[in-house]
């Protein structure tokens, strides 16, 4: 009987990981949090691994500025880190809300935002996943859909995201940074995410063979002081956001000049509140104004049988953020 041929490789600059990496079946690996378990469990089938934790891209640097995370910056060193606590708390507070100590020792700024769904079908290679094995159906759409998105989905799949620092990231405007094949290229977090719509396998715009370097977040520290990561969750730890809002706002004169929301939990992709952010800028952060946030953020819901619940947990979690960082001085 022939043994299954696996092929472990280690990378030591970027340039040689991209040629390792463009081998068919082949995955990178770093911290291992996610794709290990994915694997293990037979989810994804992998013919090799490019480990790139020896890669000297764990940098975590603030000038001009800008704060620039490695993509292979460890969760736990983040979080801690003087920069990040001082001028981009929000940063810190998603992460430190991230799964556990133990993980977040592990697990890497990169690996983190391409983290895959927690939707329970995927995860079980024996249910049918038009994510995992397209084709084969969608079965949290009439199944178990309590965790499922609000916005987004389509018929093909309504599964959430599940990053924390993800969301807070988009809510700071973050930019990410690739390398490949044809060079480096930077973008705007946000676009690094598809909606599902026919084709839920293709969750990133990543070209084949494409590696995260690093992230980007360019003068956010004006919301240092008013900014807040709100997670609700069916336990108090190692648990994946139900609902999650980061919200940051920048007021002067009593009256609030910038509004930034980002919502987690709800949608295939981190979830920017646009329509709650629009409403807020120009008024006093009183309870009318964070009223009406609310109220938009949920405007445009479309619950299934079972995560209704999680349309006035939204609205709710908005209001509490808001709440939190708007009466702060
Ligand atoms: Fe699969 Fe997406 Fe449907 Fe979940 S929601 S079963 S991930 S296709």
């Amino acid at each position: 009987m022939s043994s299954p041929s696996f092929q472990y490789s280690r990378a030591s600059e970027v340039s040689d990981a991209l040629i390792q990496g463009s081998r068919a079946g082949t995955a990178f690996v770093a911290g291992g949090t996610d794709l290990l378990q994915l694997w293990k469990a037979g989810v994804i089938a992998l013919e090799g691994v490019v480990d790139i934790s020896r890669l000297p891209l764990d940098d975590i640097e603030f000038a001009d500025g800008q704060l620039s995370l490695g993509a292979l910056a460890r969760l736990s060193d983040v979080a801690i880190h003087p920069d990040v606590t001082r001028d981009h708390p929000l940063i810190a507070e998603a992460i430190l809300a991230s799964a556990s100590g133990q993980i977040r020792n592990m697990a890497t700024v990169g690996g983190n935002l391409l983290q895959r769904t927690r939707c329970p079908y995927f995860r079980n290679e024996g249910l049918a996943c038009n994510k995992r094995a397209p084709g084969s159906g969608c079965g949290a759409l009439f199944g178990e859909n309590r965790q499922a998105a609000l916005f987004g989905g389509s018929k093909s799949c309504v599964a959430t995201h599940a990053s924390d620092l993800a969301v807070a990231l988009t809510a700071l405007d973050a930019e990410v940074e690739v390398f490949g094949a044809a060079g480096a290229r930077r973008f705007p977090l946000l676009d690094l995410y598809r909606l599902p719509a026919e084709t839920p396998e293709r969750e990133t715009n990543l070209a084949a063979g494409e590696l995260i370097t690093g992230i980007h977040v360019s003068n956010a520290s004006r919301f240092a002081a008013r900014s807040t990561y709100l997670k609700v969750r069916d336990r108090a730890s190692f648990e994946f956001a139900v609902v999650s809002v980061a919200a940051v706002l920048r007021v002067e004169n009593g009256m609030i000049v910038e509004a930034k929301l980002a919502a987690g939990g709800v949608a295939p992709m981190p979830w920017r509140l646009t329509r709650s952010e629009a409403a807020l800028v120009g008024r006093a952060p009183d309870p009318q104004a964070i009223a009406t946030a609310g109220d938009l953020a949920i405007e445009d819901a479309r619950p299934l049988a079972h995560n209704g619940f999680k349309i006035e947990l939204l609205r709710n979690a908005v209001i509490r953020a808001l709440q939190t960082i708007g009466g702060r001085p």
